[in-house]
């Protein structure tokens, strides 16, 4: 049995339909050439489809590190009330272009239905249940296109500037606890 075939073994929704011999993965960052990789690995014919050059957008600008341990969603509790802030402050972390978010105005609006407490747990449960296999298919990538040589394993390490800090970080420590993170 293949990789791909036991990740999705438990899976109720997920089912590798045999008579399927082609397969188009739309977008050629990391998550469609990862799709792609072990899809072609368990025998499909794959053809990889991007409007930009292969891992130009999101998957060129990350900070290097495989983030098995980010299953924290960006939305939060009460993350309405901080985006003022986030806006305003001089080293607010956010930068909004209003005429896009009014264009998006569906996407915004679910983004922030996205933040209530059972929903934030519901995302992060999904999350958790999806990296937990990241690493193992990272290992098995690295191994077979011989680069392991260049990944250094680390810890992660999350740095306050005050306490006040820290203590608003606590939902996020908690969420890692609740699903079994360190
Ligand atoms: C600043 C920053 C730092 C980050 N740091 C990390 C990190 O250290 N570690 C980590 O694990 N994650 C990190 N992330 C998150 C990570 O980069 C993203 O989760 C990841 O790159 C998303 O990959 P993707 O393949 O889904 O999207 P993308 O890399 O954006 O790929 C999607 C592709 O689909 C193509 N596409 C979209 N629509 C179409 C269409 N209609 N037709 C054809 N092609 C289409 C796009 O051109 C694009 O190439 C970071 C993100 C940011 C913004």
């Amino acid at each position: 049995m293949s990789y791909l075939e036991e990740g999705l073994k438990d899976s109720e929704v997920l089912k590798l339909d045999r008579t399927v011999k082609n397969i188009a993965v739309i977008g050629a960052g990391i998550v469609g050439i990862c799709s792609a990789y072990f899809l072609k690995k368990s025998g499909f014919n794959v053809t990889l489809i991007d409007r930009e050059q292969p891992g130009s957008m999101t998957s060129f600008g990350h900070a290097c590190t495989f983030a098995d341990y980010a299953n924290v969603p960006v939305n939060y509790p009460g993350l309405i009330w901080d985006i003022p802030s986030m806006l305003l402050r001089k080293d607010g972390p956010l930068a909004v272009d209003f005429f896009y978010i009014l264009k998006n105005l569906p996407w915004a609006i679910s983004f922030l239905k996205n933040c209530k407490k059972e929903k934030v747990n519901e995302i992060a449960n999904s999350l958790t249940n999806l990296l937990k296999h990241s690493q193992i298919s990272y290992d098995e990538i690295f191994q077979d296109v011989n680069v392991k040589e260049y990944i250094s394993y680390e810890e992660n390490l999350y740095l306050f500037d005050s306490k006040k800090s820290y203590e608003n970080y606590e939902y996020a420590n908690m969420i890692r606890k609740n699903n079994k993170f360190k």
